[in-house]
């Protein structure tokens, strides 16, 4: 389970409230997992027709990957106690991907919240077992039964290694942040566990190959990915902190130049060459009427610059996205990076409720700071 925001999938359906996806990247992963199992399932068992394995790999395929679902609500259902809102389960190549709304406020919620994922796989794996008890001569029942107590426990045990952004590294974090009360240093602490075993699944693959262990393959796929996820994880904590306690005041440009409705798209460039300013205000008359900036701009062929004004290709007034002189950085960092702008006006409201822009917000200002504040740093803790 871990926060992230990619492309969805498939929605496939939405249980205890939450939508179920699967990625594309599942599809052919179930395709092979099915193809794998019924082969499997036709070599261990002779006796069996074609149809007959086939069915029963595409059966146990779907139980393994109902499995996946109910580990991943297990997680969420936990997060959900705590009010934290859980957006969606993503079926994806490697597994599950429950995206929660905000990391947990304490300690004690990450640790529950990471624990009942792999809790869920042990007792599905304890249950597909003991059912499998029950039909001692039937190998068409208790075989994939077998198979999937054993694909279950597997899962609760990976995932159970100690290293973010696994459950067992999740885990590790809770206890260092508890032990600690430091968020950023427990983080950094299992991100770094995450390395060690992601660097560990690769050797551990890349040296199968030398004993012709080609299955083993997967194990540098996982170890690649964990790798990213951990280094990612590390990086959005490092961002965070930074950010921490600067609002979008703070860095906002309060030069606002503004620009008339009727000008020619040729006239704003020239503004733009001349002033170096990227993004502009556009009234109408005394009226407010949109956003200008020099992305709309290259929208337009240049041959046509002359024809057209910025009124018809700005955003208009009630498209554009505001910020709050008092949103905290890093929200307002998160929704430019949503909605894939690069500015932001500053709207502040006056006591009659009318609107006032009082500046403008680019990413660029953002990173400036961002990167001033890891050069200060560095440099006060070198001394
Ligand atoms: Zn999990």
């Amino acid at each position: 389970m871990e926060q992230m925001s990619q492309a969805q999938g498939i929605r496939v359906g939405r249980i205890l409230g939450i939508p179920i996806y699967v990625d594309f990247s599942w599809v052919l992963i179930f395709a092979a997992f099915c193809f794998i199992l019924s082969q499997q399932f036709k070599l261990d068992h002779k006796e069996w027709t074609s149809a007959e394995s086939w069915g029963v790999g595409i059966a146990t395929s779907l139980l393994f990957f109902t499995s996946v679902v109910l580990h991943e609500l297990s997680h969420s259902a936990v997060a959900q106690a705590y009010k934290i809102k859980v957006l969606s389960i993503t079926l994806f190549i490697f597994g599950g991907l429950a995206r929660i709304s905000r990391e947990p406020t304490k300690a004690i919620q990450e640790f529950n919240i990471a624990l009942a994922g792999p809790v869920a796989s042990a007792v599905l794996g304890g249950f597909f077992y003991l059912v499998s008890l029950f039909f001692p001569g039937n190998a068409m029942i208790s075989a994939p039964l077998q198979y999937l107590s054993w694909a279950n426990l597997v899962l609760a045990v990976f995932n159970m290694l100690p290293g973010f952004p696994l459950d067992g590294g999740r885990i590790f974090r809770a206890i260092v942040w508890g032990a600690t009360k430091d968020f950023s240093k427990a983080t950094r602490v299992a991100g770094a566990s995450g390395k060690l075993i992601a660097y560990a699944l690769i050797a551990y693959g890349l040296g199968s190959l030398f004993t012709k262990n080609y299955d083993n393959i997967w194990f540098v796929l996982i170890g690649l990915y964990l790798l990213n996820a951990a280094q990612m994880s590390v990086a959005q904590v490092t961002i965070r902190e930074t950010l921490a306690g600067l609002h979008a005041a703070d860095v906002m440009s309060l030069e606002v130049p503004t620009i008339p409705a009727n000008m020619s798209l040729e006239e704003y460039s020239n503004e733009v060459l001349r002033t170096g300013r990227r993004v502009h205000i556009v009234t109408m008359g005394d009226r407010l009427a949109g956003l200008m900036n020099v992305a709309a701009l290259n929208q337009v062929p240049r041959d046509e610059w002359n024809m057209n004004s910025v009124q018809a290709v700005m955003v208009p007034r009630d498209k554009i996205i505001w910020a709050a002189p008092e949103e905290p950085l890093l929200r307002l960092l998160e929704r430019l990076m949503a909605a894939d702008i690069n500015q932001m006006p500053v709207v502040s409201y006056g006591e009659d409720g009318s609107a006032h822009i009082v500046g403008i917000v680019s990413r660029d200002a953002i990173l400036r700071v961002l990167q001033t504040r890891s050069e200060l740093g560095a440099a006060l803790s070198h001394r």
